[in-house]
């Protein structure tokens, strides 16, 4: 391990393809890059563990414990790459390529290049002074479901003190985001000649009502809730997506609107579906049976950590940068019902994640690795 440099560990794990999609044809296995950590996290003496994410087969999380008992430090990232655009990249995303100072490759900065930097710092520090634990943790589908965080979160098997992300913020600690929910309202009504409107049920009619209710809605979370620490304070509701009907001549018995609502933190999803099924009642109790409400996909709650968290202090402190609220979405929600104060923290822009010809500025290579070895001294070792 001593003479692997960070160079030849983001080559070892960019060429390792893992691919989650929610399209069956690009989504792959992440097998491949957890056997690698495992091989590296237990040559760091490391006590390794791997398990399938229930009911995703091919899918896994490792979490790798090196010192004994609760408490101590997590550092926390995703296995798992987007797809990408073989037309757009003018490198190899699975070989990494590196050029103008820059280390280009799929997943250089979102984000398995993380847990490069992670064995990078680990290995010149001397572990056997661990005071607290210090624990690693990769997971499966953070691009898709983050069924990989959601299991971590339900099976509760650890409790950190504090956990740091290592998702592309450019070494700026991010303490706050806001979460995401794709919500489907569907109106069924009842087709017929449109020549007399009793011939049917109409569900565009249905539909417009049910969208001055969702404008209403709007409205009332602008004025109601809010965050000073976001640019756009309230948790907001766009409607995104409708289709109802077929002819002008034929009332329409079916129209589906797709909309998406952000919560923030201290306003959940639960709270949210709440809001929007009260607002929904007056129509349910005029045409019983019409609306269904569905999720696109489960929602991903908002995250904060109190910025006055002693790890937000301590990051803002090493780094130099304060602490931020940002507008993209991770893991920390779930992360952080295991207990502990949790921040996203590490290398590369988000700008360039999710992008043709992905690259690491080799910049953040030495303030990274330092970081990581100011935190895991900090929390973990002995004085
Ligand atoms: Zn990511």
């Amino acid at each position: 391990m001593k003479s692997l440099n960070l160079l030849d560990l983001y080559r070892s794990i960019i060429a390792l393809p893992s691919i989650s999609s929610t399209d069956p044809s690009w989504d792959q296995s992440n097998e491949q890059v957890i056997r690698l950590l495992a091989d590296w996290f237990s040559q760091l003496g490391f006590a390794v563990e791997v398990t399938q994410v229930p009911d995703l087969p091919g899918k896994f999380n490792l979490l790798a414990t090196r010192g004994e008992g609760d408490g101590g430090l997590l550092l926390a990232g995703h296995t798992d790459t987007v797809p990408f655009d073989p037309g757009r990249w003018n490198k190899d995303p699975f070989k990494v390529t590196e050029e103008g100072n820059r280390l280009y490759g799929l997943g250089t900065i979102d984000m398995k290049g993380f847990f490069a930097f992670i064995v990078e710092a680990l290995k010149d520090l001397d572990l056997s002074k661990l005071d607290k634990p210090i624990r690693i943790l990769a997971t499966a589908d953070e691009e898709t479901t983050m069924a990989g965080a959601r299991a971590i979160a339900s099976a509760m098997a650890i409790k950190p003190d504090y956990a740091v992300i290592g998702e592309p913020t450019g070494l700026v600690p991010v303490m706050m985001h806001k979460g995401h929910m794709s919500e489907a309202i569907r109106i069924t009504g009842r087709s017929g000649h449109s020549s007399d409107p009793a011939n049917g049920v109409n569900a565009l009619e249905i539909m417009h009502q049910v969208m001055g209710r969702l404008l209403d809605l709007q409205r009332q979370l602008k004025e109601h809730y809010g965050n000073p620490h976001f640019k756009v304070p309230q948790p907001t509701l766009n409607l995104g997506h409708i289709h109802g009907g077929d002819s002008p001549n034929r009332i329409c018995a079916c129209c589906e609107l797709h909309f998406d609502m952000r919560p923030i933190p201290g306003v959940g999803p639960d709270e949210l579906m709440g809001l929007l099924h009260h607002a929904l009642e007056p129509i349910r109790e005029q045409y019983p049976d019409a609306v269904e409400v569905n999720h696109l996909h489960e929602p991903i709650p908002a995250y904060g950590t109190d910025p006055e968290a002693e790890l937000v202090r301590a990051a803002a402190e090493i780094t130099g940068n304060p602490a931020e609220a940002v507008n993209y979405c991770t893991e920390a929600p779930f992360i952080q019902q295991l207990g502990c104060q949790t921040i996203v923290l590490g290398p590369g822009h988000i700008a360039q994640a999710h992008q043709p010809d992905e690259y690491l500025d080799l910049s953040f290579v030495t303030p990274t690795v330092q970081v990581l070895q100011h935190l895991v001294s900090r929390f973990c070792l002995s004085k």
